[in-house]
């Protein structure tokens, strides 16, 4: 039988892995080091040379996307098709599992499965059913609460109250939002991996057969494994099925979504005479790029310990620059974009990662100005995301009475005890008056309704109408201020447990930050408001790249995780975004952070740009910060400051110098940062500055010409 091409391109320690006895196996291995690599050879190692029929195989890997890879991998190594390989994300495997065996699960045939939002609506409505005052049981809570006990394999039954009364109440509310999901036959995304798990654990036969069906087990990122995920593992393994896992103790970055590392050391006492392989060599990245993500790393204190080396070039050293401010630091990133890609590269081949969700915003408009196409990928752009769009409601509502879709959106959100019949009613008698849902409010306010849901309608018409009074005084953002705060929708998404609502929160702060930036173009035609409105429909509905289109990633350094990239922007680098403020002070969140850093700085296969602004205005505050603490952890060796941070301009400004030509004039009022704009380039921000007087140079970073040094006497630069 011709091997050659499974085990073709693989180092000794790989090749050790793929062709190993059916033994446990623990991969524990850094970043680059091949290990998924190997999980798809050893898959096609299996079938090919060990006569392991495809259905006999399981892999878990952490994304759809990257199921869908492996898949492909394998069926290149083996030249066919793997159809009845079971391969996909926990989520996924549970669901296919429990969709066979429903009527053995307690499941109706057509369960439904419900996703996080939908999930809230329903406890909220168990709490209405219940007549429970929802601000004292707040719902988002009791979501956190359900999920965490899921994730921990826990029922109500197994909980104890220890004689907490709000514990106690907890528990009753999981009972019967567990009641509520029987009857109706729903299933929540942590309810798909505990059933699932006790699909197995309460039916042994069904165990029996899924053990007889699967001999091997291939799990790929198993540090980011939680409780029940691994307890499901465990439980197919049994005493037959062999596991083999990969992973790198050093990318753990779900802890706060239950993961837990530990399970490293778990699996070792488990499954008895596990065999651990490390893999020591990394193929993805430059020796420079590798020896500055070794040095960061160096600093956590709880790790395995691993010496990942390359036999690669040098390459390019780190490039950090420090930005102005966030405008000046996105400029700076598509200006070098755009010579990446007039250099023939492809755009896929470049990413540009944050910390939190927000920061994609001003990156998101660098790109769209240049006209360089783009995916956030891993989440929604900016625009489209549900608590901006809720904001937007507000404003649109304001600006437009008759705006039905804006009205439907908003008339419950955040909750204020308009239920379904009440819309309703609003929506016949509108479609009867044929008048907007707006006046059909009123209308029905007065006459339909019962006093309590009367009050709830009356009370946020009232709400828009002083919304409106009081936006005649105030400027774009302050109103979009007023339209989070008024309407009451930070409280709500901040009560939310995690980060999924304080990403939520950042985001709408950072609208407050759209409005301060904006830059109206039509300001005779239409207001500020609707100007601002039309942009953000029009950013919304445009611009993201089609699926086939070549074009940059952008994502959070989470959903980065796995995947490598020729070129990498590390955006927003400053301490508070990057190490998250939260974290700072609590030393394992910290270690979680540079662990995250770790993550992002290894994706990177040659080139890596590290960006942080002196000047932020990030959530809606304009904040002066400090570069990352984890730059100072790279060795100065490893990294080039792009800009020395030149003190000349400071002289240059110097207000003792008046003169009266043109250009010493505008020396006076230059500073750095400062939008300019070039009869030829167009408009730039100023990057630096040196010289005095006739020889007096600045150099420009132009939206659509890149990067120019100018001598400002010719340059008849307008300031703006
Ligand atoms: P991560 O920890 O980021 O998930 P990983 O350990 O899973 O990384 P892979 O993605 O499998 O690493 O491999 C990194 C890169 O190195 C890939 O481009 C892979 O094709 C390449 N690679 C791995 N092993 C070899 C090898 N022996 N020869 C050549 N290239 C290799
Ligand atoms: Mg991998």
């Amino acid at each position: 039988m011709d091997v050659t091409p499974i085990l073709e391109s693989l180092n000794d320690a790989q090749r050790q892995a793929v062709t190993a006895p059916a033994q446990p196996m623990l991969v524990i291995a850094g970043a680059g080091s091949g290990k998924t690599r190997v999980l798809v050879h050893r898959a096609a190692w299996l079938i090919d040379v060990e006569g392991v029929s495809p259905q006999s195989l399981l892999a878990v890997t952490f994304t759809n996307k990257a199921a869908a890879e492996m898949r492909g991998r394998i069926e290149s190594l083996l030249g066919m098709p793997v159809n009845h390989l079971w391969i996909g994300t926990f989520h996924g495997l549970a669901h296919r599992l429990l969709r066979r065996h429903w009527r053995e699960a307690g499941l109706p045939l057509n369960f439904q499965i419900i996703d996080a939002d939908d999930q809230l609506r329903l406890i909220k409505r168990l709490l209405k059913n219940l007549e429970i005052d929802d601000s004292r049981w707040v719902p988002r809570e009791i979501q956190y609460f359900i999920n965490a006990q899921k994730d921990e394999g826990l029922r109500p039954k197994h909980l104890d109250d220890d004689g907490d009364p709000n514990r106690r109440q907890m528990i009753a509310l999981y009972k019967a939002y567990e009641e509520v999901c029987e009857r109706g036959g729903l299933v929540d995304f942590a309810e798909l991996l505990l059933r699932a798990h006790e699909l197995w654990r309460d039916n042994a036969e069904l165990l029996a057969h899924y053990q007889r069906r699967f001999s091997h087990l291939l799990i790929d990122e198993f540090q980011d494994t939680n409780a029940i995920q691994y307890a499901w593992l465990r439980l197919l393994a049994g005493k037959t099925v062999v596991p083999f896992a990969v992973g790198d103790d050093d990318q753990s970055i779900y802890r706060w979504r239950g993961a837990r590392v530990e399970h490293i050391h778990q699996f070792q006492k488990d499954f008895p005479g596990t065999v651990v392989v490390k893999l020591e060599q990394n193929y993805r990245s430059t020796a420079t790029i590798l020896k500055a993500a070794n040095a960061l790393i160096a600093n956590n204190h709880s790790r395995i310990g691993k010496n990942l080396w390359t036999d690669g070039v040098d390459g390019e050293l780190i490039k950090v620059y420090a930005a102005y401010n966030e405008r000046d630091e996105a400029d700076f990133i598509v200006g070098r974009l755009r010579d990446w890609i007039d250099h023939g590269n492809l755009r896929a081949d470049a990413a540009i990662l944050y910390r939190s969700n927000a920061q994609s915003r001003v990156l998101e408009e660098g790109l769209m100005n240049a006209g360089i196409p783009y995916r956030v990928y891993g989440g929604l752009r900016f625009f489209e995301r549900a608590e901006i769009k809720d904001a937007l409601a507000y404003l649109r509502l304001v600006s437009n009475r008759d705006d039905d879709a804006s009205f439907e959106r908003i008339i419950n959100r955040p909750t204020r005890g308009i239920g379904a019949r009440t819309v309703e009613s609003m929506r016949a008698y509108a479609r009867a008056n044929n008048c907007s849902l707006w006046r059909a409010a009123g209308a029905v306010a007065n006459d339909e309704l019962n006093a309590r849901a009367a009050n709830a309608v009356l009370s946020f018409l009232h709400l828009i109408e002083k919304m409106a009074s009081d936006a005649a005084d105030l400027d774009l953002s302050q109103q979009i201020d007023v339209a989070i705060h008024a309407s009451d929708l930070i409280n709500f998404f901040r009560k939310d447990k995690g980060e999924k609502g304080e990403t939520r929160v950042e985001n709408l702060l950072e609208l407050v930050s759209a409005g301060k930036s904006f830059e109206p173009g039509l300001a005779d035609e239409m207001s500020l408001v609707d100007e601002f409105l039309s942009h953000a429909a029009l950013e919304a509905g445009e611009g993201q790249a089609d699926a086939w289109e070549d074009c940059v990633q952008l994502m959070t350094m989470h959903s980065a995780k796995g995947l490598e990239f020729p070129l990498v922007f590390m955006s927003g680098m400053e301490d508070g975004l990057f190490p998250h403020q939260r974290s700072i002070a609590d030393p394992s969140g910290l270690e979680e952070e540079r662990r995250l850093c770790y993550v992002g700085i290894t994706r990177t296969m040659q080139t890596l740009y590290i960006t942080y602004a002196e000047q932020r205005r990030l959530h809606g505050m304009d904040k002066s910060s400090q570069p990352s603490r984890f730059i100072a952890e790279i060795p100065d060796e490893f990294v080039e400051e792009i800009r020395p941070r030149v003190q000349v301009s400071r002289r240059l400004l110097s207000p003792g110098r008046r003169a009266t030509s043109k250009a010493t004039e505008a020396e006076l009022g230059i500073r750095l940062g400062q939008r300019v704009r070039h009869g030829k380039f167009g408009d730039g921000v100023i990057l630096n500055c040196e010289g005095q007087g006739a020889h007096a140079r600045v150099e420009v970073n132009f939206e659509s010409a890149g990067t120019k040094w100018l001598v400002l006497s010719y340059a008849n630069l307008d300031l703006m």
